[in-house]
């Protein structure tokens, strides 16, 4: 089977290494070119899915390149009030060792990048191919692309991210929703003075957030870069109608400022975060998601990430969640069968994690930037109540159900 993938994001290229071990004629056109002109880097955190998918699309040796060039980090979501004192932890790695290999990792989207390559004969990936359409004939799917060419296959793959040209073609209205939410994220790096304020949780790898009394919240976590050291990420989520000004129009001194402004009687550690932070690295990001996904008819074209289930950053599971849909797909695929039987099989596995995913990040990205001080109150107070009650802790933060 000849099998065209439209982007060689992270989705993309976890299925060409899988379907090309399992010996299928695999072909990835990529409007970049090699050298990447990647976005912004920055850090991606792999759980168990992700490491999971990984693992069995990988061969040996990107695998091991992977687990080189990225280092463990705990598996600890951890809430703490405006002042940082601690109001809950969730902890995954209490619900049982997923075993080694699939320990919570943090990676440079780079470096995971440079593994997903590895191995990958060239003419695998065909660089600075800007995907503009498909036509369906006969024989299969013809693919054409910006500069004139068109290449053929049995089966298209849709992983060109969350402004997917092929999603319009293929599923035409689904579209993405605005959530009225804005972030503004900024990165900075770890000083001593800066770490000397901060407790050793909040620099450790795990996911913080704090849940302030008032409107916003603060999302931070750290990554350890080789070439610029130690670095915190963090993203404060607000609605859009409570900035001064549209947030995305305001310049990036203007944002910090506002975020200053709101941590400004925050412990001082937290406030100091905010302040460091080079403007160069601020950014206004409006939240969007896709809606609940519907059955559709499943074809020769399907698709995979962002392409189909584009969602907020607020779980940190859209590269996680890109990742598994490449292993489903490959285990559908390698099962054999007519090919729009294996396609449905994979279509119906996806919605199912991807909605819960979607609703997952909706549902934090909403809480996050809730204006009213007693939803806010309630969550703290079920927060607290979770760290001094294991059975409530079971309720809120249940086990992840098991993966094949
Ligand atoms: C700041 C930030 C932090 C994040 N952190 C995390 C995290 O910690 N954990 C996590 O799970 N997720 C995280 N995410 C989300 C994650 O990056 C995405 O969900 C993930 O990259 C989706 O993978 P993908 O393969 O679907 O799309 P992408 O990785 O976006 O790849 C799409 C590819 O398609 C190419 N392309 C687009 N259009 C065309 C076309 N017409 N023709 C050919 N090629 C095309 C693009 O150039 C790109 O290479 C983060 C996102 C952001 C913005």
């Amino acid at each position: 089977m000849r099998v065209l993938i439209a982007g060689a994001g992270l989705g993309g290229l976890c299925l060409a290494q899988g379907l090309h071990h399992a010996g299928f004629a695999v072909t990835v056109l990529e409007r970049r070119s090699a050298s990447g002109e990647q976005p912004a880097t920055y850090g991606i955190h792999l759980n168990a899915d992700g490491m999971s998918a990984l693992r069995d699309c990988l061969p040996e040796k990107p695998w091991q390149r992977l687990l080189d060039s990225s280092a463990l980090a705990p598996d600890k979501i951890r809430f703490h009030d405006q002042d940082l004192r601690p109001l809950a932890v969730r902890d995954n790695e209490a619900h049982g060792d997923t075993g080694p290999d699939l320990r919570r990792r943090a990676v440079s989207r780079d470096a995971l990048r440079e593994a997903l390559l590895t191995g990958l004969p060239d003419g695998t990936v065909l660089w600075n191919k800007q995907v503009n359409g498909y036509t369906e004939t006969t024989e299969g799917i013809r693919v054409h692309c910006a500069d004139g060419s068109t290449h053929s296959g049995d089966l298209l793959v849709a992983a060109d991210g969350s402004n997917s040209r092929l999603r319009g073609m293929r599923l035409p209205g689904l579209e993405r929703q605005d959530l009225g939410i804005v972030n503004v994220s900024g990165r900075v790096t770890l000083t001593e003075p800066l770490l000397a304020q901060l407790p050793a949780a909040l620099t450790d790898g795990s996911v913080n957030n704090v849940v302030p009394s008032g409107p916003g919240w603060l999302f931070m976590s750290t990554w350890d870069a080789p070439a610029s050291g130690r670095y915190l990420v963090w993203a404060w989520a607000e609605s859009r109608d409570t900035y001064p000004a549209d947030p995305t129009a305001m310049g990036r001194a203007a944002l910090r400022d506002h975020v200053a402004q709101r941590t400004a009687r925050w412990a001082p550690g937290l406030h100091r975060l905010v302040t460091s932070t080079g403007t160069d690295t601020i950014a206004a990001i409006p939240l969007r998601t896709m809606p609940a996904l519907e059955p559709w008819q499943p074809s020769a074209v399907t698709l995979l990430g962002d392409a189909i289930h584009n969602m907020t950053p607020m779980a940190g599971i859209g590269a996680n969640t890109a990742l598994r849909d490449a292993d489903e797909l490959r285990r559908a695929l390698v099962a054999g069968g007519p090919l729009t039987d294996r396609v449905a099989t994979y279509e119906g596995a996806m919605r199912g994690y991807a909605n819960e995913a979607l609703a997952l990040s909706t549902r934090n990205a909403r809480s996050a930037a809730t204006t009213g001080r007693l939803p806010r109150a309630a969550f703290r107070t079920v927060l607290r109540a979770a760290e001094a009650v294991p059975a409530v802790k079971r309720r809120i933060f249940p086990a992840p159900p098991p993966r094949h």
